[in-house]
């Protein structure tokens, strides 16, 4: 393999300006420069639209966003150093101390000198005749590469919906995902939160702390969310996780949702609401995701997650004073972890406060934005402040951003017009030697990330060494293993639950977005079996091509055993 790194000097008709270009600095960018310069010696660049590393970690910085995985387990474990030297402060991490620890990670692993910061990348079209990546950036310059690895999160597009009169509005307004970096003040202001997903039920009780004059949720959708128990971890806790850690990693990388946690029941099926009752109350106490394995069949089992929900709703309501306005945020439309289950502190207790209400916008709807704050079809509500916490343009939406054209001029959003079709959840026929980090139909988002990402930078890159060890130009998907992993998610989705409600997994938070269900949902262990064994047998279901003279030669035939095993 060529090593170029020069990104002033434009690449030669025969040399690309690097060996790989990955888009993005967060978790999975900074791990897969790392691998890709530091173990296998290649010429990489990260180019990345913020300023700074991070990530996710960099762009949300609303009060109260923090981890909702356990700190310990929400980081790299590749490298002893990193897993040594650092001692999360929280049972979950702050934003700032995610932050923090990705900036740790990137001076030790010295990333920062291939890191382009402040670079959108804007388009991306594989050159076939020279079998290389020619990658534009907001700058209007343009650099090459064989390889192109996005790693440009799952949860990174912010997304506001399309309301009448937005721009009207003469207070302040802030989508959560793009937060000012300069302290935002409430005091004495009367705010708005539009939306109760994870974010929202992080933010809505670090407002009310405030000396706010008076807070107005807007809920569309009421969700279950457990209480985190979030402590500080002292010495004792680090010395025991310190001695165990090998042994922890070890259980969340071969999980079924990337942690270290043993689902403890089967199901709830067999048992009485006092039994589920019973049962349940200890580890709603522990609190956290470990709530979530309780029962293994939870979310492909309706009787036993209508037990598991039928508990939750009571814990609502038993958390608020007054019995009408309890019944809003209690969830009765969908099934328990059905959308993205978060966790929650002192959430539901908000709605004691006498300044805080809650609209439901399903009774009545938002008309419009006006001057002075929100319309909805009973009542004008005036504000200082409107908080947009209403989510991202999830899965697809960052990467059919970029403009990315594969071969015969196909684009990516033509291709997934429909829907996603990938090969794994890391690349796509039509798109040779691109990778994507937690792509659509593979587990990503419902997983701890960190593990997920880690399964799948190492794969791309013992798959690039594979290439360059065997003298390998191109790896491209063949469509026949695209069509049958596409139809693979889809049949293990459709016998779940997670199919029954609209949510962003489904993509339906997006007008017009096809309604797909977007991750892999099979599990972070069976996944990851199935990729290894993809490697294992020589990348089957991809066409590897040893010169460009040969395109279109096949290396390996597409056999798609694996799949039909599962
Ligand atoms: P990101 O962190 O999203 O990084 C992608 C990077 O790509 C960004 O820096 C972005 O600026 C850059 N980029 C995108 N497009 C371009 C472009 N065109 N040109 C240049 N640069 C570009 N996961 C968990 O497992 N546990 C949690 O508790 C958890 N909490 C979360 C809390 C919040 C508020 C959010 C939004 C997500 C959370 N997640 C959590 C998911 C989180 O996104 C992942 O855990 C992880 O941080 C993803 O890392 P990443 O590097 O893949 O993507
Ligand atoms: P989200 O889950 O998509 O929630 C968006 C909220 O806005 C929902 O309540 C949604 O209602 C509402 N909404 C959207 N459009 C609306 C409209 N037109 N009118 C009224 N309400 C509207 O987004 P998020 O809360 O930012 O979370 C996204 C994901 O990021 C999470 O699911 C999670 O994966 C991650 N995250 C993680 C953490 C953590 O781990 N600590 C924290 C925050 C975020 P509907 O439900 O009806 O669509």
């Amino acid at each position: 393999m060529s090593v170029n790194n020069s990104h002033t000097d434009a690449g030669t008709a025969e040399e690309p300006d690097y060996d790989a270009v990955i888009i993005g600095a967060g978790f999975s960018g900074l791990y897969q420069l790392h691998r890709l310069r530091d173990e296998l010696g290649l010429s990489v660049r990260i180019l990345e639209k913020a300023d700074d590393v991070g990530g996710t970690w960099y762009w949300n910085r609303y009060p109260g966003a923090r981890c909702d995985s356990e700190s310990h387990i929400y980081c790299y474990s590749f490298n002893d150093d990193l897993l040594e030297e650092w001692e999360w402060s929280e049972r979950y991490p702050e934003q700032p101390e995610v932050l923090e620890y990705l900036r740790f990670a990137a001076d030790r692993l010295d990333l920062r000198r291939d890191i382009e910061f402040g670079t959108e990348v804007t388009a991306a079209a594989f050159d076939e005749d020279a079998g290389r990546w020619e990658i534009d950036t907001d700058d209007g310059s343009r650099v090459s590469s064989q390889f192109l690895v996005t790693a440009v999160g799952c949860l990174s597009e912010p997304y506001v919906p399309d309301f009448e009169g937005i721009d009207s509005f003469e207070g302040e307004s802030y989508h959560t995902g793009r937060w000012p970096h300069e302290p935002v003040s409430f005091e004495g202001k009367r705010v708005a939160v539009i939306g109760t997903g994870a974010t929202g039920i992080q933010i809505i009780p670090e407002i009310v702390e405030t000396d706010v004059e008076g807070l107005t949720v807007f809920q569309r959708t009421p969700n279950y969310a457990v209480p985190a128990r979030n402590r500080p971890l002292g010495d004792e806790d680090w010395t025991e996780i310190q001695a165990n850690y090998d042994e922890i990693l070890a259980e969340a990388h071969d999980s079924g949702f990337g942690f270290p946690f043993r689902v403890r029941r089967e199901t709830a099926a067999d048992l009485s609401m006092e039994e589920v009752e019973e049962y349940l109350e200890p580890r709603w106490k522990e609190g956290g995701f470990r709530f979530l394995v309780a029962f293994e069949d939870l979310t492909v089992n309706p009787d036993t997650n209508e037990k598991v929900s039928q508990f939750l709703r009571g814990k609502i309501r038993e958390a608020i004073d007054d019995p009408e306005v309890a019944e809003k945020p209690v969830p009765t439309d969908h099934y328990y972890a059905t959308k993205r289950p978060p966790l929650h502190t002192d959430y539901y207790d908000t709605y004691n406060k006498d300044h805080v209400s809650l609209v439901d916008v399903t009774e009545t709807p938002v008309e419009r934005i006006t001057p002075e704050g929100i319309r909805t079809t009973d009542a004008s509500h005036d504000f200082d402040t409107i908080v947009y916490a209403t989510g991202f343009d999830a899965m697809t939406g960052t990467l059919l951003q970029i403009d990315i054209q594969g071969t015969d001029g196909l684009t990516l959003e033509e291709k997934w017009a429909d829907g996603p079709q990938t090969y794994l959840g890391l690349s796509a026929h039509g798109f040779p030697n691109m990778f994507t980090i937690t792509g659509p139909q593979s587990p990503s988002v419902l997983s701890n990330m960190p593990v997920s990402i880690e399964h799948h930078v190492k794969w791309v890159s013992d798959a690039i060494e594979y290439l360059v060890d065997n003298d390998i130009r191109l790896i491209e998907p063949t469509k026949e293993a695209e069509v049958a992993w596409t139809a693979h998610n889809r049949e293990v989705a459709g016998g779940t639950l997670y199919t029954t409600v609209d949510s962003w997994y489904m993509n339906e938070n997006i007008p017009g977005k096809p309604t797909v269900f977007t991750p892999y949902p099979g599990g972070v262990d069976a996944y990851h079996d199935i990729i290894l064994e993809v490697a294992e047998k020589d990348y089957e279901g991809f066409e590897l091509t040893e010169s460009l003279g040969d395109l279109g030669r096949t290396g390996t035939r597409p056999n798609l055993s694996v799949m039909e095993s599962d």
